[in-house]
């Protein structure tokens, strides 16, 4: 399992990627500032929003985004059973594949970062690498545009991989915002994607499992 990257090649090559989505506002936010700065990310989205939204996968994979796994409906897989590991993971690269089969599905994130040898073992078998992050600005809690800012060019190094949120797991959805609950995190983006170039890093796409 991969927390980030040794920066082989000294690139200072740092890795942005989006767990919870697609959200049907949110997700056109974020794709509207990585178009704008020109930077590729990887979303690790549910299976059940991917089924309900093809349009924002389609659009993640024309842009030049990688989608990546996050389970079909983002529960925690240290309480399931192995069957329901199988089909958390398996049914979420199939919808993936059947509303983007141009997608090339190499990354598995699991929901809250719990991972378990039933976890791995099963990702492997999928053809998927297990990705985890190294620099959490806990964005989904909403700490203020600032703090998010402020956490990830506080901690952020050569191949760090960055977790941020472009959506809200199935019954947590934020009664305060229902309609733009990762607003905070746009904003954020729009500073960090400048704030990360000028300090020399490179924003780059997950490195591809051979
Ligand atoms: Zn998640």
């Amino acid at each position: 399992m991969r927390s980030e990257y040794a920066d082989a090649n000294g690139s200072r090559s740092v890795y942005l990627t989006f767990d919870d989505g697609p959200h049907s506002v949110c997700t056109p936010d974020v794709l509207n500032v990585l178009a704008e700065h020109n930077a590729p990310a990887t979303f690790f989205v549910i299976g059940v929003y991917a089924g309900d939204q093809p349009e924002l996968i389609r659009r993640m994979v024309a842009e030049g985004h990688e989608v990546a796994n996050h389970t079909m409906s983002h529960p925690d897989l240290s309480r399931c059973e192995p069957a329901e590991v199988r089909h958390e993971i398996l049914a979420a690269s199939g919808t993936i594949r059947s509303v983007c089969p141009g997608a090339s599905l190499r990354h598995m994130r699991a929901p809250y970062g719990v991972w378990t040898q039933e976890v791995l073992r099963t990702s492997a078998m999928a053809g998927l690498v297990a990705v985890h992050w190294s620099v959490d600005p806990r964005d989904w809690s909403r700490p203020g545009v600032d703090t998010i800012v402020d956490t990830v060019m506080a901690s952020v190094r050569p191949g760090a991989i960055v977790l941020l949120h472009d959506g809200c797991p199935p019954g947590e959805l934020q009664r305060d915002d229902p309609e733009a609950p990762r607003e905070q995190t746009v904003k954020a983006l729009s500073l960090l994607i400048p704030a990360m170039r000028d300090r020399g890093f490179a924003i780059r796409p997950l490195p591809q499992p051979h």
